[in-house]
């Protein structure tokens, strides 16, 4: 049977290979010249080097990348750089490094030995975080996670420290309005799992390189199809019977949808119209986005700081906008990657997730900021080497808003022949890399069980 995917996110390749396990042909159809989606690598013109379109980061929790990775033959202990979880400021203010103990141990170990609250604030941290274990990881429908918070008399000021900019990390949402059961999905992979979900991994490669451009090549042993991959082609024509669809004209067997919400809406809508197709429609209609700007500093030589990622603290009145500071040449030491380490070593990425308030301002300006604010906090770590250039990239719809009360669609929809994969299914999962791998795969096992 001849599958098409159309998109080249991490959903849709991960649908792709799935698909293909099970023995379909598949075609792959990508709108941009490289695969990767919102997660890709990208040629930057003013730095003349392959950089990430932003910033990204994994969990040790997001078991089916990794595990995908290695069906590809990829190998995820070397291409993503591990270290066990660590909150630490970029100015000493705030540090909290997971113990060296056993899970849980290594978080309350972790908690106690926190820099940056008091003794009563680490205490109200540890009870908040057993007590949502307790009620397995739910929270009360409809929360936000500033409410989620206040019940949880968590003081303004730990708010400020650890919360807010977990919150805004995690999941690109202020956190007046963002959901609180999403943010405690995020807590439980973390925290609620083995010593090793907690771990921090950062690619060391660039995010096409990191795997979905090994999806071309795959070819598992013993089982029947293809698989092509088409980029630079944008899909315009969806129409759908109950036997086939038709991409551009072309028939398939079945399709899986793996836009983003809004190019997948506008495929979807040009299928036959039905009452519970309007409904599955609202639902794809009814998420709003929200910008992630990344601001890439080329070094003349690395800075060599002692963490790969420091928090750093925002102050718009300075227009100091910056939130995580990533020091490329920590996560390239010391090992075989010699040759991007030349290309990349001396870059820092800085992270400013809602970028709107960013946005707002002249970019010459608000640029300056954000690299004086670097050397002002990173200042015990000696001066910033001279910056030679920079590159700003604005994802305007990096993640959905993560808002209570979202419907979220599943990957069946109401046309017999339609499935949809992406980060904003019903993963349970904010706007993540792993959320659209799941989605990807469950859409494509979903076929099988309908068509296999
Ligand atoms: C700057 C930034 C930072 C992030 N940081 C993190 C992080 O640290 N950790 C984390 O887990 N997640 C992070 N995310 C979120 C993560 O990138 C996304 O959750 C994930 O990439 C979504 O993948 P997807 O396949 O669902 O969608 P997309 O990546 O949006 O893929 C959809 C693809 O479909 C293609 N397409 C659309 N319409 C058509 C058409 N008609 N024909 C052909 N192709 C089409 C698009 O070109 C696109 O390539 C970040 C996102 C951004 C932007």
């Amino acid at each position: 049977m001849n599958i098409a995917v159309i998109g080249g996110g991490w959903a849709g390749l991960s649908a792709a290979v799935r698909l293909r396990q099970r023995g379909f042909s598949v075609t792959v159809f990508e709108a941009a010249r490289t695969l990767g989606g919102r997660a890709r690598g990208v040629q930057s013109p003013a730095l003349q080097t392959r950089i990430d379109n932003g910033q990204h980061i994994l969990l040790g929790a997001y078991t089916e990348t990794q595990a995908l990775m290695q069906e590809l033959g990829l190998d995820p202990g070397f291409l993503l750089y591990r270290e066990p979880l660590a909150l630490e400021a970029a100015d000493g203010s705030f540090i909290l490094r997971a113990a060296r103990l056993p899970a849980p141990l290594h978080l309350l170990g972790g908690i106690i030995g926190m820099r940056g609250l008091n003794l009563a604030e680490r205490w109200r941290l540890i009870t908040l975080i057993q007590s949502l274990k307790r009620q397995k990881w739910k929270t009360q429908p409809g929360l936000t996670v500033a409410q989620w918070l206040t019940r949880g008399q968590q003081s303004a000021h730990a708010i400020h420290m650890f919360w807010l900019p977990l919150c805004v990390a995690a999941l690109n949402t202020p956190i007046h309005q963002a959901c609180a059961q999403l943010f405690a999905r995020v807590l439980q992979d973390s925290l609620g799992g083995p010593k090793s979900a907690s771990d921090i991994l950062i690619p060391r490669v660039d995010l096409s390189q990191l795997w979905p451009d090994h999806v071309e090549r795959y070819a598992p042993p013993d089982t029947a199809g293809t698989l092509n991959v088409h980029c630079g082609h944008a899909v315009r024509q969806l129409t759908g019977g109950w036997s086939q669809v038709a991409l551009d004209g072309v028939p398939y067997d079945a399709v899986v949808v793996a836009g983003n919400a809004p190019a997948t809406h506008r495929l979807l809508r040009q299928l036959s119209p039905s009452e519970s197709g309007s409904r599955y429609l609202a639902m794809l209609a009814a998420f709003e986005y929200i910008p992630i700007a990344t601001l890439t500093l080329q070094l003349e030589t690395p800075w060599k700081l002692p963490q790969a990622m420091l928090l750093l603290k925002e102050d718009p009145a300075r227009l100091w906008f910056g939130q995580w500071l990533f020091d490329r040449s920590a996560f390239m030491r010391g090992d075989a990657l010699s040759d991007i380490h030349k290309q990349s070593g001396s870059l820092l990425n800085i992270v400013i997730s809602d970028a709107r308030a960013f946005m707002a301002h002249p970019q010459p300006q608000a640029v300056a900021a954000v690299i004086a604010q670097v050397q002002e906090q990173c200042r015990r770590f000696g001066s910033l080497p001279h910056v030679v250039g920079h590159e700003v990239i604005i994802e305007k719809r990096a993640t959905f808003a993560a808002v209570p009360g979202l419907m979220r669609p599943e990957n069946r929809t109401p046309w017999p022949r339609v499935w949809v994969a992406g980060d904003w299914t019903d993963t349970g999962y904010p706007a993540v890399l792993e959320g659209a791998v799941r989605s990807g795969r469950d859409a494509a096992e979903d076929v099988q069980f309908v068509l296999g």
